[in-house]
């Protein structure tokens, strides 16, 4: 069967309220943005459904095309999707349907030992109902194939939605995204280290609809060039799940190597992601971001008990969210996968965070003797010197300038 059309599902849940069509928008800019780099197409929108057609098409003449990786791996980062139905749009008339039901009983039916029509009306003035349109056409493919039909779990299910002006035919069923439309629920600024956690963390903001940009502390030159671009191309990867990204690099090196010339060892790393959250925080305000989103899971490391986390978190005012908090490993190492960047986090190249620890860090640091520590270092001018000397690059397109919001850090609550 050809493909003229793919009708786009989505979940009931953000139509609710009064907010349907800004969702639907940012949902249909979202589909339009990705596929622009697999070919030519325009959204249109149906009752209760999207429906991605070929530019070419010309009133209800509908061009043909072929869905193909390129289309696929579009569909994929269409956050607010919950599934693709790639289809033939025909007419609305019952003869039309059945002849591409023989269509199908010639080409489709190859190897396919079970099969139903599954028919559903998404409005209800079409003279034939749904189980005399399954029996229709189902008759039509029996009669060619002689192919058993099966009701629970067959071979293949030709799925029929009679539209008010047209009928859509489709053999697949590709799953989406599921989440929010990318740019429906605010700004987040992501800490993205080079390993595998930070990036998944990132994504999977974006899929619930935020929009993010990342900061990345580099301690160059105690870490090699590697290390910088690793991060770079991990947020060009990212960014392509959105319109754009914006990437800051702070040198951190200077902080770290003052930290280690006065501290105790056993409580750099505390002390070393507190002051990245500060920084961060100053990056979030000049951004607009409304939290700052790291790769943190309880456990994984000295610095994610959940004893380091309160202390850690304590040296900002600002949200800080850990989406992979729960996550055992080899679930963000799927969706690592998933999402394409496992293969560059795995790169060895050393990140900061190691830079100058002991081999046994603290692992339940208390507020109190942090602070104690913290008080012989003059923090806003570390945390000042870091953020003025940030560098900054942008990813695909970026609609405000680095410092479109300048705003004062929210106060720490230390
Ligand atoms: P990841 O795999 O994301 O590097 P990790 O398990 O190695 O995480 P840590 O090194 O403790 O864990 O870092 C925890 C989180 O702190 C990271 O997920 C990231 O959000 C943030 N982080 C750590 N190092 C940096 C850095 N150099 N720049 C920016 N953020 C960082
Ligand atoms: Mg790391």
């Amino acid at each position: 069967m050809k493909t003229n059309a793919i009708l786009v599902t989505f979940s009931e849940v953000f139509l609710k309220g009064g907010r349907r069509g800004w969702f639907l928008s940012k949902l249909k800019e979202g589909i339009e943005r990705q596929l622009s780099g697999a070919g030519r197409f325009k959204v249109r929108e149906l009752h209760s459904m999207l429906m991605v057609i070929s530019a070419d098409t010309r009133g209800n003449d509908f061009a043909d095309f072929e869905v193909d990786k390129g289309i696929r791996d579009a569909l994929a980062r269409c956050f607010g999707a919950v599934a693709f139905h790639p289809c033939l749009v025909v007419p609305r008339e019952i003869s039309r349907m059945e002849q591409i039901a023989a269509e199908i009983a010639e080409s489709d039916m190859n190897g396919v030992g079970t099969f139903k029509v599954d028919t559903t009306r998404t409005v209800k003035d079409f003279p034939l109902d749904s189980m005399e349109i399954n029996r229709r056409l189902g008759g039509v493919i029996w009669e060619k194939t002689k192919t058993p039909v099966r009701m629970k779990d067959p071979d293949l299910t030709v799925a029929v939605r009679i539209l008010s002006n047209f009928a859509a035919i489709s053999l697949e069923h590709i799953r989406g995204p599921g989440g929010l439309p990318s740019g429906s629920s605010g700004r987040a600024l992501l800490m993205l280290s080079g390993g595998i956690d930070s990036p998944v963390a990132g994504y999977q903001l974006m899929r619930r609809g935020c929009e993010i940009d990342a900061v990345h502390f580099d301690a160059s030159p105690w870490t090699p060039p590697e290390s910088r671009e690793k991060v770079e191309k991990l947020a060009s990867m990212l960014a392509g799940y959105q319109r754009g990204m914006r990437l800051f690099v702070i040198p951190f090196g200077d902080v770290q190597a003052q930290l280690r010339d006065s501290a105790p060892g056993r409580m750099l790393v505390v002390l070393y992601r507190r002051m990245m959250l500060r920084c961060a925080a100053e990056i979030a305000a000049r951004t607009g971001a409304l939290a700052i989103v790291t790769g943190d899971n309880i456990g994984q490391v000295a610095s994610q008990t959940l004893e380091n986390m309160t202390v850690i978190g304590q040296a900002t005012g600002m949200q800080v969210l850990r989406p992979l908090l729960t996550y055992d490993k080899m679930d963000v190492v799927d969706i690592a996968r998933k999402i394409g960047t496992y293969e560059t986090s795995i790169l060895p190249f050393d990140d900061c965070c190691s830079l100058f620890v002991p081999p046994h860090p603290e692992t339940a640091a208390e507020l109190e003797r942090v602070q104690k520590i913290e008080e012989s270092f003059d923090i806003p001018a570390l945390v000042s010197s870091a953020v003025n000397g940030a560098e900054y690059m942008t990813f695909g397109q970026v609609s405000e300038p680095a410092d479109a919001r300048p705003a004062p850090a929210p106060s720490p609550v230390d």
